[in-house]
């Protein structure tokens, strides 16, 4: 079988739309990413991704505008758009899966930023800022690197830019609800389903699986130890979770033979050991090896607008990774699939109905929206374990406490080298929200932004500041709040096109407007259930897209 991979990126006048053959892939459709990866056939891809999609980036263009047609088009390459783009391909649908920001191959150890890097200024933490996107207040310069910043009332949010989205700079954890809380959230999804179906089914693409007991009993892995340990005897339940991380890759690592990444803390911004299993590297690569599906990087997404016809235009600022425009791309499809991301989908629905692009746009979109219930904890002054010289990532043990007299709580412990004064444990703690917020768009300034009422969310901090106090109560030290930490981040933005409030519930067909599909974490109603969302939210997507190929095809 021979494949065929369109790619435009970059300069339109230096680099034309270019053909790679990929010849000697030969898929099926039901491959697993693990025999994906055995039979070599990503390694070609990610050669083939690389050599095509730097072409023509970095030098400025001559504008004008380029005009194409295809079926479906996928809006953001995360965890939604990721899934919608491989089921896509695999019905032989027509896809073109389109991304703001850049491929990140990996080419050696200093691929992407690292932690320290980003606090000297590291342009490649970045997406298109004068201050970098951690702590909007190192200087940078202005670059298509992989975290925006989004501001907020009493707030910020954090999300990913790149091939892979959110998976080039999440801490890996691939954490399923509890069954009690799901239910809460998800009254609609059937929990037996998810769990017999949807969650494995992407596990087995992304996952590297909980940790091994060998690499957790190094040195490396002492604050882990400690945590399962405290939460153990605080009687919480203490799962190691799934992680979309190669655990051979680290044990490497810690027996010295290839230089320590994420062993050491350094498990954001991707790894450079390499370590990490982000999108590019299975759902994206297989969707490309269908032959259905081009992907678009530096492909800026400025609106949708919808034609006389019922089918839509997506029109893309095409860009220089400095952030100039190197030239427009209009593309013409029957089927639009929002990935952006909550906060992004939600900003390119609430623009196209301020710039009447959309006709039928519902009043909810933007409403329904949350940080899912998260406060990032420490326990400063650990006396119980020592915890290491350093802590290895990626973030894989859970401990969730169901007995909360206010309200379930779930915690993953986040492995640190902050240098605290005292020895400390980071967890980010996650509920169900008391109160939802919202999304509101500028058209002004172009700008979405977070409305979030901390206040009316009280109970939820003092649920999660409840429990804590139990680990601590036997680790030793103090329990700390995100003020005490320099103030509440949302690292997990959900909602703002929910199910069954903005779009339908099985498809995330947005209400009002046919043929347009929500599969990423803007369909989530502002919680994952006590957990991280990257799973839940490809999960969903895989649900959705079970339901949504029928109909189209
Ligand atoms: C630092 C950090 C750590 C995290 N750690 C974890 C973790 O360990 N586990 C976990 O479950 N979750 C984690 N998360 C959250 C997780 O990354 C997100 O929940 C998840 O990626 C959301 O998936 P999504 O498909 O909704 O959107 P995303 O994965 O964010 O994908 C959206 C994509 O759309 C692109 N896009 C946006 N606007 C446009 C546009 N106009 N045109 C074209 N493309 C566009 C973006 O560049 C991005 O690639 C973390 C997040 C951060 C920031």
């Amino acid at each position: 079988m021979r494949h065929s991979l369109f790619v435009a990126s970059g300069n339109k006048a230096s680099c034309p739309r270019k053909e790679l053959e990929v010849s000697e892939v030969t898929m099926k459709k039901n491959l697993t990413r693990r025999s994906f990866i055995r039979n070599g056939a990503y390694a070609s891809l990610a050669a083939g991704l690389s050599a095509t999609l730097g072409c023509g980036s970095g030098s400025k263009g001559n504008g004008g505008t380029s005009y194409s047609v295809t079926k479906a088009v996928v809006i953001g390459s995360g965890f939604g758009g990721s899934v919608a783009a491989l089921r896509l391909g695999e019905a032989g649908i027509s896809t073109a899966l389109i991304e703001r920001g850049k491929y990140w191959a990996y080419t050696d150890e200093n691929s992407f930023p690292t932690l320290a890097s980003g606090f000297a200024g590291d342009k490649r933490t970045t997406w298109l800022s004068d201050f970098d996107a951690n702590t909007g207040q190192i200087p940078v310069e202005r670059y298509t690197g992989m975290l925006e910043r989004i501001p907020g009332d009493t707030t910020y949010g954090v999300v990913g830019a790149g091939l892979g989205g959110g998976s080039l700079v999440y801490g890996g954890v691939l954490l399923q609800p509890k069954q009690e809380i799901f239910e809460q959230v998800f009254p609609h999804i059937s929990y037996a389903e998810m769990d017999a179906v949807y969650y494995p089914r992407v596990l087995n693409m992304v996952s590297g699986g909980p940790i091994p007991d060998d690499v957790l009993a190094t040195d490396s892995y002492s604050a882990k130890r400690a945590f399962i340990d405290n939460a153990t005897a605080a009687g919480m339940d203490v799962v190691k979770s799934h992680v979309g991380f190669d655990w051979d890759v680290i044990r490497q690592e810690v027996t010295g033979a290839i230089t320590p990444f994420a062993s050491v803390g350094d498990y954001v911004y991707s790894c450079n050991s390499n370590a990490k299993n982000t999108l590019d590297k299975n759902y994206i690569s297989m969707a490309l090896a269908t032959g259905n599906v081009e992907v678009h990087t530096l492909h800026n997404v400025i609106t949708i607008t919808e034609r006389f016809d019922g089918s839509y235009r997506v029109y893309c600022d095409v860009l220089n990774e400095d952030g100039s425009v190197a030239y427009e791309h209009v593309i013409n499809c029957q089927y639009v699939f929002m990935a952006a991301g909550s906060i992004n989908t939600t900003k390119l629905l609430l623009k196209a109905d301020a710039l009447r692009d959309l006709r039928g746009l519902n009043s909810q979109v933007g409403r329904n929206w949350g940080g899912n219930g998260d406060e990032l904890t420490a326990r400063m002054g650990v006396s119980s374990h020592s915890l290491g010289a350093v802590q290895g990532g990626p973030a894989s043990i859970a401990a969730f406490d169901l007995n909360n007299a206010i309200k379930s709580v779930g915690f993953m412990h986040s492995p640190a080298n902050q240098g605290f004064p005292y020895p400390t444990q980071l967890q980010m703690g996650m509920c169900v929200p008391d109160a939802l917020g919202s999304i509101s768009y500028s058209l002004a300034t172009d700008q979405a932004y977070i409305n979030w009422p901390l206040a009316a969310n009280a109970n939820s901090r003092q649920a999660i500041m409840s429990s804590l106090d139990k680990i601590t109560a036997q680790s030793g030290g103090t329990s700390l709040n995100s003020d005490a930490l320099g103030g509440l981040a949302i690292w997990h933005p959900l909602g703002g096109v929910t199910m069954n409030e903005a779009c339908d519930g099985d498809t995330g067909e947005i209400y009002g407007q046919p043929n347009m599909f929500v599969v990423d974490g803007a369909a989530m109603p502002g919680s994952t259930a006590g957990a991280n969302p990257s799973l839940t939210i490809a999960a969903n997507a895989e649900r959705m897209m079970e339901n949504i190929i029928p109909q189209i095809l």
